[in-house]
């Protein structure tokens, strides 16, 4: 098939690349010229495993091209996917991007005599796509639904993990509000043999959505549970952790009498508190729709309030071996809100930088791939920030070391001399003997 994709980021190239994996001819569309230049050079302009290899064997079998001229895109395709940014705008996802998109598809499907199904794959409320940008279309177009195709997608993909999520999905959800829609996807995505579920719009995307409040509602829980342990004292919360870990409710046994460890237990581990360009603000849109529609949304307010502190948990926690940091030197290890990715919105090392300048610390920073991301994301305070290439050698200058993104690399703690340092392991990455000399801090587990 061939296909358009607007909107060329996270999502977007890499739904892009791995669809032109599956033989498609895809072309993604981005206003942002720059990225359009990378891509047709084969370098992309986000950091993600096993993208630049992927790019590239698309585009040496020509099912790949990036493109600024969306009509040029339009002419060849029958189906164009929306995949544009819907960022957060005090807790309401903000439609700009995806509005002026529908308009200008709007636009070409208004003088052009040709059916085209519009699937919008950015996370949007339920009720967006039938509603605003049907309207939206209809509006820029002269022509009313289902002169054109209305569908509905949502992308679970993981940053880090994108392109193995994409072309092994364990779901892939179909929305659609008509027939030739419904076709369409169904032959977009039949080289998968993923489980499909076929529903209408407005429910596609609010599966996305509970999807992410149900975890972030788990993590938020064995957060506030590990503050617990903390106040209490004398317990680890990894302990109880793993008490839990065994109920069989969590971790079944497999028929061989082995326990099958679901990667759901990952989100029951505590640390400093999710972050990313999707738990938080998803969580926030779906509190602001409920509270419009006159619901308490007591749940999701809660689990945003645990996130919103939890990264002052790990000053509090240092706090007890040193009450005043300022003038403390402190090494963050992670700038990126997880592990093998550039993407720094919501990173809890925003969080936490921001709180140790404000005490007064000297910070230096460390990041394998999103320093560069993480300057721009703090603007000026960035200045004050000593940003390090070799943070091995910077751990001879400073009092506290604060492990703050999970990256592999930083294992190698465990075989350095920390002596007269305080480790601060806000992901749990280390059993507490496990560091040589170390002061060793964390989460759910106050010492001092
Ligand atoms: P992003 O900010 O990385 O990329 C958006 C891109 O859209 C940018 O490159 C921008 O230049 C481009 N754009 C904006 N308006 C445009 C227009 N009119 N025409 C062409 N290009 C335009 O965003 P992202 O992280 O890829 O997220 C996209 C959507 O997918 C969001 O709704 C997000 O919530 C959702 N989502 C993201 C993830 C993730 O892990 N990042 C996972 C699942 C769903």
């Amino acid at each position: 098939m061939q296909i358009a994709i607007v909107g060329t980021g996270y999502v977007g190239l890499v739904s892009g690349v791995c669809l032109a994996a599956k033989g498609h001819h895809v072309t993604c569309v981005d206003i942002n010229p720059d990225i359009v230049t990378r891509l047709n050079e084969g370098r992309p302009h986000i950091y993600e495993k096993g993208l630049p290899e992927l790019l590239s064997s698309v585009r040496s079998k020509g099912l790949f091209e990036a493109a600024t001229d969306l009509e040029v895109a339009l002419d060849k395709v029958d189906i164009v996917m929306l995949a544009v940014g819907t960022p957060s705008e005090d807790g309401v996802i903000d439609l700009r991007f995806v509005l002026e998109a529908a308009r200008q598809i709007g636009a070409y499907i208004g003088s052009h005599d040709k059916h085209i199904s519009v699937v919008v794959k950015s996370t949007v409320i339920p009720g967006t796509t039938d509603t605003v940008v049907r309207a939206a279309i209809e509006e820029a177009s002269g022509k009313s639904f289902p002169s054109f195709g209305l569908g509905m997608n949502p992308e679970f993909l993981r940053e880090g993990e994108a392109i193995e999520d994409f072309i092994e999905p364990d779901r892939i959800i179909l929305g659609c509000e008509d027939a030739r829609t419904r076709q369409r996807l169904e032959t977009l995505y039949a080289p998968w043999s993923a489980d499909k579920l076929h529903v209408n719009t407005r429910t596609a995307e609010l599966i996305k959505y509970a999807n992410n409040a149900l975890l972030a509602t788990q993590i938020s829980a064995i957060n506030e549970i590990a503050n617990l342990a903390a106040s209490l004292g004398g317990i680890d919360i990894m302990d109880v952790v793993r008490g839990v870990h065994l109920d069989k409710r969590w971790n079944p046994f497999a028929p061989d009498g082995s326990r099958v460890s679901p990667q759901i237990l990952t989100y029951l581990v505590p640390g400093c508190g999710f972050g990313g360009s999707c738990f938080p603000k998803d969580v926030q849109a779906i509190r602001s729709l409920g509270e419009q529609l006159g619901l308490p949304m007591n749940m999701m307010n809660a689990v945003l309030d645990v996130n919103d502190s939890q990264p002052k948990q790990v000053l509090n926690i240092i706090e007890h071996d040193f009450p005043d940091v300022a003038g403390k030197s402190v090494l963050v290890l992670g700038l990126a809100f997880k592990p093998e990715t550039d993407d720094v919105r919501e990173s809890a090392s925003l969080k936490i930088i921001d709180t140790l300048l404000a005490k007064g610390a000297k910070v230096a920073a460390h990041d394998p791939v999103a320093s560069k991301n993480f300057k721009k994301a703090l603007g000026a305070s960035a200045d004050e920030i000593l940003f390090v290439d070799d943070w091995k050698r910077q751990i001879a200058n400073v009092d506290v070391v604060i492990v703050a993104t999970k990256w592999k690399q930083y294992e190698t703690l465990s075989g350095i001399d920390l002596q007269g340092k305080l480790l601060f392991d806000a992901r749990r990455m280390f059993a507490p003997t496990e560091l040589t000399n170390a002061a060793y801090r964390s989460i759910g587990r106050r010492v001092a």
